[in-house]
C-alpha cells in the first residue's frame, strides 16, 4: 500500500471527485446593488448567518465589505468569525445574546444585539458596556417565536433607554407570511408594529428578503434581506425577481456513468423507479452527504448540455441517476447541473418538499470555489464606520 506521504503534492480536497459548488462573488454585489435599489433609502444588512447561507460568510462578508452598511449573523460566533476576518462594519446578533458573560465581548467587538426577551436587559442593567451599543428590540407582532408581547414592548424600550451606555434603539419586528402572495397576516403584522410603536423615536426594521420585495410600505431604516442576496427568490411561485437578481451558488458533478436498460428493470435503492420504456440511465457523482436532498421525488430536473433531464429512482448517499433517453449525445464526463443559473434552487426544493434555505444550508462535503472579486486589496476598511 502506497504511503499517503509519498504521494507526490498530497491529496488536497476535490482533486478527484467531479462534484463542486462555485460561487460567484460578482454575483452578490450585483444582487447587493438589486437589494439596495429596492431598499430605497433605507440601509441593507447583509444576513449572513449559517455561513452566507452554505456561501461561506467569511468570503461572502469580505466581497461586500465595500458595500454593505452591515452584517447580520445568528449568534456571537459568527459575528467574532467575522471581525477576525477584519469586517469593520456594524454586525447584528440576530438571535440576541444567550448568557451574560457574552456581553463582554459584545461590547469589545462591537456587536449590535437584538434584544427579544427581559432576561437580556436584566443582564444588560447589571453588566454595563464600556461604549456605546446599539440594541435592535424586537417585537413580537405575530410570528409567535421570539420578541416583547406588543403591548410590552413600551415598557422594554423605556428600561432600556434609561441604561446610558445605550446609544441607540432599533425598533425591529419579522414575517412570518410575508412570501405570501398578498398575505393578510404580513400586513396585520405590520399594523400592530405600527400601532405600539407609534411615538416612539428610533429606526425601525422589518423586511426580510420576501417582504422587502411584497411589502414595500413596511420598508424602514434598515431591512433585512439574506436570501435574494444569493439570488434565490424567496417565493415559492414564481416571481418577476428571479430576472432580476443571479443566482450566486452552482452545484455540479459530472456523469461517471451511462448505461441502457430495458423496459420492466429497476432503478436504485428501493427498487422503486421502474423503467417504462428501454432507458439509458446516467449516474452523477453527487447525493445526499454533499447536500442533494433524498426526497427529491422522480421527475425533479437536472441540467446537462443545456437540457432538463428526469432525476429517477432514489438519491443515494453519494450518487444519484437520470434519465437521459431524450439525450442520446450525453457522455460520460458531461457536467451535471443540480441548481444554479440554468436551474432554480426553488424547483429542487419544490421537488424535495422544501424551501431552498434548507438546501443551501445543508450543502456538505463538495469543495467550494470561489469566482469574481475577493478580498479587494484596495478595501479601505478605516472609512468604514464601526
Ligand atoms: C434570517 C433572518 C432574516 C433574513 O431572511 P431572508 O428570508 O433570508 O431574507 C431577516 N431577519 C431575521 C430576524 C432573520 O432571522
Amino acid at each position: 500500500m502506497l504511503p499517503l506521504t509519498g504521494i507526490s503534492g498530497g491529496i488536497s480536497k476535490g482533486m478527484g471527485r467531479p462534484a463542486i459548488a462555485t460561487i460567484n462573488l460578482d454575483a452578490l454585489r450585483n444582487n447587493y446593488r438589486i437589494v439596495q435599489q429596492l431598499s430605497g433609502n433605507g440601509q441593507v444588512m447583509a444576513v449572513v448567518k449559517a455561513d452566507a447561507y452554505g456561501h461561506g460568510a467569511t468570503a461572502c462578508a469580505t466581497a461586500l465589505a465595500d458595500i454593505a452598511s452591515g452584517f447580520a449573523v445568528a449568534f456571537i460566533e459568527e459575528a467574532l468569525e467575522l471581525r477576525a476576518a477584519g469586517i469593520k462594519q456594524p454586525i447584528l446578533l440576530l438571535e440576541g445574546f444567550f448568557d451574560p458573560s457574552e456581553l463582554e465581548m459584545i461590547d469589545q467587538y462591537r456587536l449590535d444585539t437584538v434584544i427579544h426577551h427581559q432576561y437580556q436587559i436584566d443582564a444588560l442593567a447589571a453588566h454595563p458596556c464600556k461604549h456605546p451599543v446599539r440594541l435592535w428590540l424586537k417585537m413580537d407582532s405575530g410570528m409567535g417565536r421570539v420578541g416583547f408581547a406588543p403591548e410590552n414592548y413600551r415598557k422594554a424600550w423605556e428600561q432600556l433607554n434609561n441604561l446610558s451606555f445605550v446609544k441607540d434603539i432599533v425598533l425591529m419586528s419579522h414575517f412570518a407570511c410575508a412570501d405570501e402572495p398578498d398575505s393578510e397576516h404580513a400586513r396585520q403584522q405590520l399594523t400592530t408594529f405600527n400601532t405600539y410603536t407609534h411615538g416612539l423615536p428610533g429606526e425601525r426594521s422589518f423586511c426580510n428578503s420576501a417582504g422587502l420585495v411584497a411589502l414595500k410600505e413596511a420598508q424602514g431604516e434598515w431591512n433585512r434581506p439574506g436570501l435574494l442576496l444569493y439570488g434565490v427568490s424567496p417565493f415559492s411561485q414564481a416571481h418577476g425577481i428571479q430576472q432580476k437578481i443571479k443566482p450566486v451558488m452552482e452545484l455540479s458533478s459530472a456523469i461517471i456513468s451511462i448505461k441502457a436498460i430495458p423496459a420492466g428493470s429497476s432503478v436504485g435503492y428501493g427498487s422503486q423507479w421502474i423503467a417504462r420504456r428501454p432507458t439509458r440511465i446516467g449516474v452523477v457523482a453527487i447525493g445526499y452527504a454533499d447536500g442533494y436532498p433524498r426526497h427529491a421525488i422522480n421527475g425533479t430536473p437536472v441540467f446537462i448540455n443545456g437540457y432538463r433531464v428526469p432525476l429517477v429512482g432514489r438519491v443515494s448517499m453519494d450518487m444519484l441517476t437520470v434519465d437521459l433517453t431524450d439525450l442520446p449525445d450525453v457522455q460520460i464526463g458531461d457536467r451535471a447541473i443540480l441548481w444554479g443559473d440554468n436551474l432554480p434552487i426553488n424547483e429542487v426544493a419544490q421537488g424535495a418538499g422544501t424551501i431552498p434555505y434548507q438546501l443551501l444550508c445543508n450543502l456538505n462535503r463538495v469543495p467550494v470555489q470561489y469566482h469574481g472579486i475577493l478580498i479587494p486589496e484596495q478595501l479601505n476598511f478605516d472609512q468604514v464606520e464601526i
